[in-house]
Parts: structure tokens; sequence; C-alpha cells
């Protein structure tokens, strides 16, 4: 066991320190990169000129052919496509974003905003099934998480159909009432009006689901099962939900 231990620790220790200077080098050869028979990147043209420089002091050239301007041999290039897929892939894992920057040499700054601009783009209304009229079973369960700037726990809500598995209602705050109404307000109307909801004991949901209609549950029952094992591949999936890890949200 502790031989195994030292044998990892060796091996990244001498994988790290291979790695330094092969960087170095190839550094050192973008550096030496012939420069006066540069060609505009953009259409080739060889007729450039002298445009100042960027900010590590590196020359800017401007192309007259195309207006376009472009620096030597630049170091950052453009993330890839396939790159791109690969991140893709691999915010799907447990995997950090210092960890998927590390993989992937992509910069923390991009990999950051690559997310931003992920997340803008999805929808934000659950996307449901038509349903008829008539037996809907649905199971709601809270499942917490830890956010940094909020300096508190933020409660993740979710209703699922039993029968369907869809996620129905979702909603993220506190653990109080007012969110167990909320979640309840997310469910589409044919669920509101005829669906029987098996939750845990948690009293929030007493004053918000009909009586009639509402069953609270232990987990023994089994009735819970399906939303708690969702939960589980949650935790499974993303490192912000797992429970003893320090990757939390920071927003
Ligand atoms: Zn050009």
């Amino acid at each position: 066991m502790m031989t195994t231990f030292l044998g990892i620790v060796l091996f990244l220790l001498l994988h790290h320190e291979t790695k330094i200077p092969s960087e170095a080098e190839t550094t050192a050869i973008s550096l030496t990169a012939p420069s006066p028979e540069t060609a505009c990147p953009y259409c080739g043209s060889h007729h450039l000129i002298k445009n100042g420089s960027i900010h590590n002091g590196k020359p800017k050239r401007l192309c007259k052919d195309c207006g376009k301007q472009f620096v030597d041999a630049p170091q950052n290039q453009p993330v890839s496509a396939t790159t791109k897929h690969l991140v893709d892939d691999l915010l799907l894992e447990r995997i950090s974003l210092r960890g998927i920057t590390r993989v992937t040499a992509v910069s923390w700054d991009w990999l950051q905003q690559y997310v931003n601009q992920k997340l803008a783009s999805i929808p934000r209304q659950v996307k449901v099934s038509a349903k008829s009229r008539g037996r809907l079973t649905i199971a709601c369960d809270e499942m917490w998480s830890f956010v940094e700037r909020q300096k508190n726990t933020v409660y993740i809500w979710l209703a699922i159909d039993r029968d369907t598995r869809e996620i129905v209602g979702c909603f993220m705050g506190d653990r109080t009432r007012q969110s167990a109404r909320q979640l309840w307000a997310s469910l589409p109307p044919v669920y509101r009006q005829c669906a029987v909801a098996y939750t845990d004991f948690w009293q929030s949901y007493e004053q918000v689901i009909p009586a009639n209609r509402h069953r609270a549950v232990g987990k023994e029952t089994g009735e819970t099962n399906h939303i708690e094992r969702l939960n589980n591949t949650f935790r499974q999936r993303l490192s912000r939900l797992v429970r003893k890890s320090l990757s939390f949200s920071k927003k």
C-alpha cells in the first residue's frame, strides 16, 4: 500500500519535472521562429508593416492588403474545436474546473467564461411531455450544497414523475416553506391539480401540498427511492454536490 503510494508520488514528481523543460523548449523555438518573411495569417500577403507591440513587447504587424493586424508566432492560439469537445465531456465528469485546465491546458479565465456562456444558453424552463389528467405520482426531495459567496447552504428542490422519471419541478433556495411553495409553483398545472406527491417528513411540504394528495413517508418505505437515487447520481457526477469535498461553488 505504502509502496504504491510512493510510486504514484514519484511518478508525479518525475512527470512534472520532465514536463517543465519541454515547455520551455517549445517557447524558445517559437520565439526564434523566422520573422522577416512572415505572411499574413488571414490573406497570406507579405505586404506588412510594423504596428507597435502588445503588452509583453512582441511586435504587432498590420497587413496592408486586408487591413488586419496580428502578432508573429502567437503563443496563445484560439482553443480548438477538439479541445472544446474534450472540455464538454470533462465538464460532465466529477472534475473541478482547475482540474480541467490542467488536463486541457486552457486558461482558467477562458474556461470560466466558457462555462458561463454554456450556462446562459441553457433554457430555464423544465420541458415536460404532455400529460393526460389521471393518476400522476411525483416524488419530491431536497438536496443541499454549499455556496461560498452566500456563506451558506443552498438547497436544490426537485420533483420527479415516478412513472416517466422526468424532472417536473425544480427550485433552488433555502429549506423554508417559501422554497417548498416555489417548488410546487414550478410544477406544470396538471401536476398541481391531480398528482399524488410523496415526500419525506420535512414539515415545509405539509403546508404547501394539499393534504389529501400528500404522502409523507420515511426512506424505509421505498416510496421516494427514485428521487433519492437521482440525487445520488447527481452527487456522483458533480463534485460541487459531494458532501465531503472542498470543491464548492463560489457563485
Ligand atoms: Zn492580410
